[in-house]
């Protein structure tokens, strides 16, 4: 029998504080059918930056920034007008962007001559007999910061309601930096003749400060991750995939969510709130041919920043 293939990344991870919620985003694959303009605009900037450390140049980034913007609203996207994340602002960000970062230090490193950005990792981490786990995940850049080695990630947010400095330092016990951090680590173990410089590399944040009018490009310092937290971090990374294997063969997924005030955030609603929340004698399969497409999660092609 083949075994059943579950591609899971550090986003995917955040899911599992409601299990439930896990199901339906990870293994079942459920997405919104409405296009949400405001993780979108973060993926398009992710295509533009993508191109530009690609060394494409600046005008070609930003024109397939654009262009994946326009087929995003020709699939349907609609943008709140009330919302200044539209196509003019995403043009502003990339220009801005350039500008901020025109004398970089940080320099791009090359692996087997290829410029190290956009590095796509797949790690078999857990299997029984019918399913098999594999981490997945795409580091923005790998390169140098005043000669120190890193690995670089950049993140946007609005600037309402951020303390940049405080922002930072959330980084320094993220999932995702640590999931990058571990990856690397083991990649450089697999393949010791072409990444042997990659082990516990440390990171920094190229914060996109959003903003109506002019947005804030500001870099978070070096930030590195103690062995304490490492053996901790893998540790919790071993159970956890335990754990979800025991989920997949049992099919059990409790709805966490409704005790740990996870329905709801500073964002709205969980997406599947129309899932969980339906009326008493409605059908969950009513609810998700009305409201959601099934598209089978892979990390690999999902939006990022
Ligand atoms: S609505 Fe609540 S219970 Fe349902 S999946 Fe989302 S977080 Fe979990």
């Amino acid at each position: 029998m083949n075994k059943r293939i579950l591609r899971v990344d550090a986003s995917s991870l955040k899911l599992l504080g409601c299990p439930q919620r896990f199901n339906l985003a990870i293994v079942r694959g459920l997405r919104k059918s409405l296009l949400d303009s405001r993780m979108e605009f973060g993926s398009a900037v992710h295509v533009f930056l993508k191109y530009k450390y690609d060394d494409a140049g600046d005008g070609f980034a930003l024109e397939k920034a654009l262009e994946y913007w326009d087929t995003r609203v020709s699939q349907g996207m609609v943008v709140n007008e009330c919302d200044f994340r539209d196509r003019g602002h995403l043009y502003l960000t990339c220009v801005q962007y350039s500008l901020a970062y025109v004398k970089d230090k940080f320099k791009i490193a090359k692996i087997d001559g290829k410029a190290a950005t956009e590095m796509s990792f797949a790690i078999p981490v857990a299997a029984d007999d019918q399913t098999e786990i594999i981490l997945c995940g795409t580091i923005d850049a790998i390169g140098t910061l005043y000669g120190q080695r890193v690995f670089m990630d950049h993140k946007s947010t609005s600037t309402r309601g951020t303390y940049i400095p405080t922002f930072f330092r959330s980084y320094e016990l993220n999932t995702q930096m640590l999931t990058y951090n571990y990856a690397l680590s083991r990649v450089s173990e697999m393949y010791p003749d072409t990444f042997d410089w990659a082990s516990n590399l440390p990171c920094i944040i190229n914060g996109i400060f959003l903003a109506k009018g002019n947005n804030k490009y500001e870099r978070s310092g070096i930030i590195e991750f103690s062995s304490t937290v490492r053996e901790a971090f893998e540790r919790q990374l071993e159970n956890t995939f335990k754990e979800l294997l025991d989920s997949v063969r049992d099919n059990s997924w409790p709805l966490k969510g409704l005790v740990n005030d996870g329905c709801q955030s500073k964002f709205g609603m969980c997406e599947f709130s129309d899932i969980c929340g339906r009326p008493e004698g409605v059908l969950e399969e009513d609810v998700v041919s009305l409201h959601y497409k099934t598209v089978p999660y892979d990390p690999m092609k999902h939006g990022k920043l």
